[in-house]
This record gives structure tokens, sequence and C-alpha cells, in this order.
């Protein structure tokens, strides 16, 4: 079988095989670009190397010695011939591009003989012991694993004996000198001396190629995009040009455009008189690629002809390795360049309007990331340069402030005008009102979805959370990471698109919607199919919501508006009331409250619908802990603490807390089941959607409320509530009922039982809601606020699961469930409407998924509005 391909047969479509470096070569080389000739070894015999015990079977051995052969023909030079030596690079190349996580050795074929013939025929003695020394010390350092600070001791002291500052000021007989002293280096480090035997140097060097796959900073690299490990890497041997011969010789790299502005125009870097990696390990200061236009002019205008071919070629922004030898110009790699945000936005936008790519392309090619960078304040990265602790990247954004460690505090000075960092182990529902005081939220516990960052993505707020390596002492208001230790008040910044955690100001980029992001937008607006609304629960949500580009809110929820510090004593009154009496009496002084916040969400949504959740959590969520309850009980009982009066008054507090506890409250009295043991309630909170509608209606909104009832898993359920939705409308809107007032009632779709049985749930319900959150939650059985810390992360990273199913949709399992969903539910009532609202809404795949199956619209929280925008456009297409 082929394992060995020259460049002259390959080409750009075969990656897979060739890898990105090899295939871009022979595409290079097809189309006529100067191209050292060379082959490729092929990704499969990498697949084959390691099923072997790490040895190169014969036979692509055989094809790599006949390969040789054929490029010494080509190159007109022989490998190990003593005087017109063949010399070759070796160099990796993944499917994937992993810049620089695998190895290249460069001047391969060198020996104590073929370094005299090259020294010879070029008449360069300083530059034939240059090459050979770099071979030593790559060799040395890539097949033999001597590590690369032992040459670099040796180069630096030989440098210091000579009197010299720069490697090209090294003379011949220094390069000399050190070649001996690496020679002791290797028996020293390595126990053997490096192999004259030039084939020995090719067959070690293609197999540590290989090997480098599984270096640990490959592993990382992959571990962290998603590559997988079965991918392998291809070889590429390549004869050598020499950029190190003189001062008409040079190496560079440059872009085709600008990677972090996108501006048109080439830009990039070189050296004069330097080989391969001079450039990016930084032995000199490289010099702007302009201006090569004064130093080599027909070489700058080569070059530039040839990235514009290159460009024109891939139809994308190019990354070009080039070389000059002796004042020719030789092409060594191509790919597309890695960019930041604002210059892919900028460039794919731009080559729409070049001609280049249609807007399809253009769309396809921006990449959820990029967006997250864009639409939120960023870190000015030159400031950063002491990161005490990395975390999880869970909501994107960067924010400085003044370390809190509880939320009453971090309220407390927003109000006085400073900016808090809110520092939690982990954070609760009682901890809202400081996450939305705060400038952003660090938690050393908690995963992806746990409350924090769900919180904290949902309001668009910077988050780092399960920083583990951070301890916090919320007593003794200190966290301390390594040796650091901060107090409260001490400053911090936090990146929540990295996860990293640095001490001090550093100073903030602004977000912005550039031209280029609004044209794409408008652009994926013409293209999707899927609507885009919005998760929202305060009208400041709803209204950059709005901005952002929501078609509606799908999901508001309600519970949130009960947790601000003025109504979370009357709520716990209403839930902690003796009779029906006593709760109709508190709830009759939030009902005006609800009203209002109704009002504020209904003006900023003004035409489009807004789907209301009644009430959600289990109650015990808005108690205070049973936990500091029984302590604070017990403490008070042994030291005969307070009055009599105040002890009876615990201990009933205890007692009625302790019967609303329960084993498990996400599967507990909680949703449509709390709607109907306590029907005043939901009754109040549809009362007041609908005086707010009345209200708003007077003024001339145009209102279109929704009233979503969660958790249903029978159709009883929204059979019976969908009736009292209805009654409270006729008593509410009286008249009005008929003529102005469409409203819908549907259901979430969050219970396995409710999408078995959506054929029968259809009838009640207007639309569907998958509340995809719970759906796997209760799925998979994985419960959301402890799978992360427990179990889930090691199923990850075992690769027994491919994903965090709570991020990205489980389409196999929970997504069967959606889809059946779907189908059985507009069997039954065609006008159904459905829709999804879990974290899932703003994830490109599961966007993908949701296209596929036929949804109406996806609802996230607003920041991913755009994102979400663009996914929808990229799955209609
Ligand atoms: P990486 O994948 O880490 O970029 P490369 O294989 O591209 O590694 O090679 C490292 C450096 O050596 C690059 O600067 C490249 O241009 C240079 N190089 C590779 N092969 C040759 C060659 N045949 N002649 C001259 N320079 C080469
Ligand atoms: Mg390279
Ligand atoms: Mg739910």
């Amino acid at each position: 079988q082929k394992q060995v391909y020259a460049f002259h047969e390959g080409n750009a479509e075969m990656k897979a095989l060739l890898g990105g470096k090899g295939a871009n070569l022979a595409e290079m080389a097809k189309v006529g670009l100067p191209v050292p000739p060379g082959f490729t070894v092929t990704t499969d015999a990498c697949r084959m190397f390691f099923q072997q015990d790490q040895q190169l079977s014969d036979g692509v051995y055989r094809q790599i010695t006949e390969a040789m052969t054929e490029l010494e023909k080509a190159a007109g030079q022989r490998f190990g011939n003593a005087d017109h030596p063949l010399l070759v690079s070796v160099r990796s190349g993944s499917v994937t591009s992993m810049p620089g996580m695998m190895d290249t050795i460069l001047n391969l074929g060198l020996n104590d003989e073929t370094v005299e013939g090259l020294a010879e025929s070029t008449g360069n003695p300083r530059f034939a012991y240059d090459c050979y020394r770099r071979l030593m010390q790559m060799f040395g350092s890539v097949v033999l694993g001597i590590e690369a600070h032992h040459f670099e001791k040796l180069l630096r002291r030989l440098k210091e004996e000579e009197g010299v500052e720069q490697d090209q000021d090294v003379s011949a007989e220094g390069w000399q000198k050190l070649l001996s002293l690496y020679e002791s280096c290797y028996a020293k480090h390595a126990g053997r001396s490096f192999p004259q035997n030039v084939h020995e140097q090719l067959r070690m060097a293609v197999e540590a190629v290989f090997r480098s796959w599984h270096n640990p900073r490959a592993q990382f690299y992959r571990k962290i995009n998603h590559i997988p490990d079965e991918q392998g890497t291809a070889v590429n041997v390549q004869s050598m040009v020499f950029g190190n011969k003189g001062g008409d010789c040079g190496t560079g790299v440059v872009f085709t455009r600008n990677p972090s502005t996108g501006e048109h125009g080439l830009f990039g870097e070189y050296l004069i008189n330097a080989q391969g990696e001079d450039v990016v390990a930084g032995v000199r200061t490289p010099l702007p690629i302009q201006t090569l236009q004064a130093e080599l002019p027909a070489i700058y205008e080569q070059l530039v002809e040839a990235a514009t071919r290159l460009e024109h070629h891939y139809r994308d922004m190019q990354d070009i390795e080039f070389t000059v030898e002796s004042g020719k110009l030789y092409m060594l790699q191509t790919r597309s360049g890695k960019r930041n945000a604002q210059a892919a936005l900028k460039i794919a936008v731009d080559l729409v309007n070049e001609n280049v790519i249609p807007r399809e392309q253009a769309l396809l090619r921006i990449e959820a990331g990029h967006l997250d960078q864009l639409l939120h304040r960023g870190l000015d990265e030159t400031a950063v340069t002491d990161i005490i602790a990395t975390g999880l990247p869970a909501s994107p954004g960067a924010a400085v402030g003044q370390i809190v460690f509880d939320a009453d505090t971090a309220e407390q000075w927003a109000r006085e005008g400073k900016s808090a960092i809110l520092v939690r182990p982990e954070t609760t529902p009682e901890d809202i009102h400081g996450v939305l005081a705060a400038e952003g939220v660090l938690t050393s516990r908690g995963g992806m979805t746990s409350h924090a960052a769900v919180v904290a993505r949902g309001m668009g707020k910077p988050c780092v959370c399960g920083c583990e390596t951070v301890r916090i002492s919320v007593e003794e208001k200190r966290m301390t990471a390594g040796e650091r230790t901060l107090e409260e008040g001490d400053w911090i910044t936090l990146d929540g698109a990295t996860g990293r955690v640095i001490p001090g100001v550093i100073p903030l980029r602004e977000a912005e919607m550039t031209t280029e992001l609004l044209q794409m937008l408008k652009w994926a607006d013409d293209i999707r199919t899927l609507k885009v609304a919005a998760n929202a629960d305060t009208p400041q949500d709803a209204r950059t919501a709005r901005m952002l580009g929501a078609e509606g809110i799908g999901l508001c929820r309600t519970e949130h508006m009960f947790l601000s510090p003025t109504r979370l004593p009357i709520v716990r009154e209403m839930i902690l009331a003796e009779d029906t009496a006593a709760r109709l009496q508190a709830l009759e002084k939030l009902l005006p409250m609800q009203r209002q916040d109704f009002e504020d969400i209904f003006r900023a949504m003004d035409g489009l619908p807004v789907t209301i959740r009644l009430l959600d959590p289990p109650l015990h969520e808005f108690l205070p802990n049973i936990g500091e309850l029984q302590m604070k009980h017990l403490e008070m009982t042994v030291h005969q603490e307070g009055t009599e009066k105040e002890r009876a008054a615990l201990k009933k507090l205890l007692a009625k807390v302790g019967a609303l506890h329960e084993a498990n409250p996400m599967l507990g009295q909680r949703g449509c089941r709390l709607g109907i043991v306590f029907p005043e309630i939901y009754e109040m909170q549809i009362e007041a959607i609908f005086q707010a509608a009345l209200k708003c209606t007077e003024e001339g909104v145009v209102v279109h409320p929704e009233i979503m009832i969660p958790l249903v898993g029978h159709e009883s359920e929204l059979k019976l509530l969908r009736a009292r939705v209805d009654e409270v409308a006729e008593r509410v809107l009286g008249e009005e009922r008929q003529n102005h007032h469409s409203y819908k009632v549907g259901t979430m779709i969050e219970v396995p039982r409710a999408a078995l049985t959506a054929r029968k749930i259809a009838a009640y319900a207007d639309f569907f809601s998958f509340g995809t959150n719970d759906l796997t939650q209760m799925t998979l059985g994985y419960s959301r606020d402890d799978a992360e810390g427990k179990f889930l992360t090691s199923y990850i990273d075992q690769k027994l699961l491919p994903h965090n199913p709570f991020q990205v949709l489980d389409t196999e399992g929970v997504g069967q469930l959606i889809e059946m969903a779907v189908l059985n539910g507009k069997m039954a009532k065609p006008s159904l409407r459905t829709s999804i609202c879990g974290e899932h809404g703003g994830d490109k795949s599961s966007i993908q998924f949701c296209q596929r199956v036929g949804l109406d619209y996806v609802s996230c929280s607003p920041y991913r509005i755009p994102l979400a925008r663009i996914a929808a456009a990229q799955a209609a297409i």
C-alpha cells in the first residue's frame, strides 16, 4: 500500500492522508510556485507506527528509501555524498494545524564528512558548520531527548568567548569548536554519539516526528481544541534551501492580511541570513516585511505576487513561510492564517465584497469564540503578566474590581459606586443580588453549568468558576492561590473568556458592534429560517436582547423577580403563611410588584411576543438554609440567648422550613406541582400578567403575552392549569379578552414523560418549549448541580461522553425525545409552535440540531443572540 507521496503526487484535498502541511506543499508545487522538492509519509503510516510498537515497518521504510532516490535525482545531489550532499528537513504536519506543537529537524544528511563537502562546494565553511551545529542541536533534543538548554548554554558561552552577540557573527572556527562540545554533550546526556550514518539519521528522525504526536504539548493542544488523538501526523521530507548562506539570503513569515485587524496587505517579518525557526524563536529581532521591499525589491515583488495568488487560490487569508537562498525565493508552507475575532470578521466581509467568496461561505467561517470576543469587553493583553489561577471560562468578558466575599457587601459597594468582584466558594440563588451588583464573579467550585455560570451568562456578566486552586475563606475574608493571598478590597481582574484570574487592575478594551459584525448579522438574518428569541428576566435584559436582535422573549423566568432584598421577606411571609388567608395577604403585596415587572418588560418588547414562565423552583430555595437555622437554634437553646418569644419564633420557622425540606428538591414540589398545590401563587402571577397587558395596551403598546407552565409531565396537569389561565383571563380582561388580547398558553417539555406523551399534551398547548437543562438532567439521570464536580469531568476526560451534555445537546438521547415530541405534537396540532430555551439554545451544534428537527425558534441569553443568529444561518446553509 502506498504510504509515501512525492509532492507532485498530492494536492490540497488530501489533508487527511498527507496532513495540512504536506497537502498544501503539494498544492503549491502543483500551481507552479517554487517549492523545494520532497515527499510526504502519510498519517496512515503514523497510525501503523503506533500499532507496531513505535517501529517503522519495512514496507514504509522501503518506500521512503525509494522516494529519497527520486529526490536525489530532482535535486541533483546525493544523500550522504561527500562532494554534493543532499540535505533535507524532516517536518511534522498534522491534519488540523497545531502550530509549533510538534517537531521538525533541519539540515539532515550532514556528518563529519558531508559537512566538509558542503563547505567546499559552497565555498562557505562558516555556513556549513552553522548548519551542522543546528542539526546536532535539533536532532539531539527532538530525537534523543537531550534538553535544549544544555546546547543553549554551550552556545552562549561560545559567543561570550568570541565576544559576539549574534549567531551569525560566530566564526567558522567557533562553530567547529561548538560541534565537538556538542559531541560531548551527546555522550553525557544521551550516552551515545551523533549518528554519522545519514540513513540512520533519517530513520530516527521520521520515527521521532511520529512520536512527537504524543508529546505532552501536542496532547494538551488537542484536548483543548477537540482534535481527535487518532488523527496522527504526517512527516514531510523536503530538500533544504538555505536562508543562512549570506546577505542575499533570509527567511520569514507573512500573512496576506493583518491577523489582528484584518487590514488588507502583506503583514509579517523576516531575517536576513538566518534559517528556519530563527524568526519565531526570537534569537534576533526580525524586521517588518515592508523593509524587504527596500532591501531585496525583486524578491519582495515575487513574494507579494505569490501571496496574492495563494490567497485567491485558497480563498482565504494565508500564513506563509518563505526562504530566500542566494537571491531566489522559495515557498515552504502555507495555511489558513489564525486570526483574532475582529480580523476574522473583517476578512470574511472583505472577501465577500472583493467577490472572492459568497456570503454563505463568509458566514460559515465565523466561529462562536469570535463573537464571544467581540461582544464582550476584553483585556489589554499587553498588561497581563501575572496570572495567579485559571478556572473555567464560564461567562465571557473581562471585569476589574475590588474583592468582596458576600453578596450583601457587593450590593452595598455597588451602591457606593465601587466596582466589586464577588468571590464565593460557590453561589446559590440567594447570592443573585450580589451577582447583579458585581462587575464579575469568581467561584472555586462548580462547573460551566453551575448556578453562578448560568446566572452570570444570563446577565452577560464575566464569570470564572470552578477555580479549584483558589482557596476561599468567607469568614476570614481572604482568598489564597498558591503563595498569594488577597483580602477583601484588593483589586483583581477576571477574564471570563479564558478563565484567567489576575491580581491588580488590567486595562480593558470596550466591546463593539463593528460595521463588519452588523453586515454579517444582516446576511445571517437573510438566510436563516429559525427565529431567535431571548431568555430575559428583567426589562434591562429585554432591552439588551432587543438591541442584539431578539425577535421576542422565549423564556422570562419569574423566580429571579422574587429574590430581590425588598421582596424576599414578603415571599418568605407568603411561603410561611399558616393558612390560605395569610398567604393571600402576602400575595396581595407581591401582585403590584409583579405587575410592574411585566409592564416594563412588555414595554421593552413592544410588538414582540413575551413568554413568561410561572414560578418554577422548589419553595425552600427562597427560605433560609436549614442547617444554619438548626445551628442557630441550638446555640440559642444551649446559651439561653434571646427572649422566650424569639426562641419560639425560631423554632416555628425551623419546623416550617423542615417541613418544606426535600431529599430530592429538583424532583420535588416545584413547577406546575407547586402551582397545583398552592393555586393562589400562580393565580397572582397570571393576574399580574393580564393586568400588565391591559395597562400596556391602553398605552398603545402591542403586547403578545404567552404563559408557560413548567415541569408538566401529564396532560392532566396542563389541562387543569390552562383552564385556570383562561378563568383569570376572563376575570381580568373581561370583554377585552376577545378584542385585543390574543394570549397563548403553552408548556415546557422538560420531563421525559411529557416528551413521550406529546400528542396528548399538545391538545392543551399552543406551544412547546424544550427546557433542555432539566430534560437532560432527567433523561440522563445526572444531577445538573453535582454531576460536573463529581463524575462528569472524569467521564469526559475518559472519553465516555463526547461533550458535557449540559453544554452540547445529547442529540442521540435527549435529542430523540425532542424529535419525537415535535413530530407527535405537530401531528396532533399542526399550529403548535416549538422552541428550545435551555442553555443549549446558544450553542452552535445544538442549534444545528434544532434546525434539523424543525423547531420554530431558539431562545438563549441576550449576549448569545448574535451567535445564535449566525449559527441559525449556518444551520440553514
Ligand atoms: P512548524 O510546523 O513548527 O512550523 P516547520 O516544519 O514548518 O515547523 O519547520 C520549521 C522551520 O523550518 C520553518 O521556518 C520552515 O520554514 C523551516 N524549514 C522547514 N523545511 C525547510 C527546508 N526544506 N528548507 C529550509 N527551511 C525549512
Ligand atoms: Mg511551519
Ligand atoms: Mg426547568
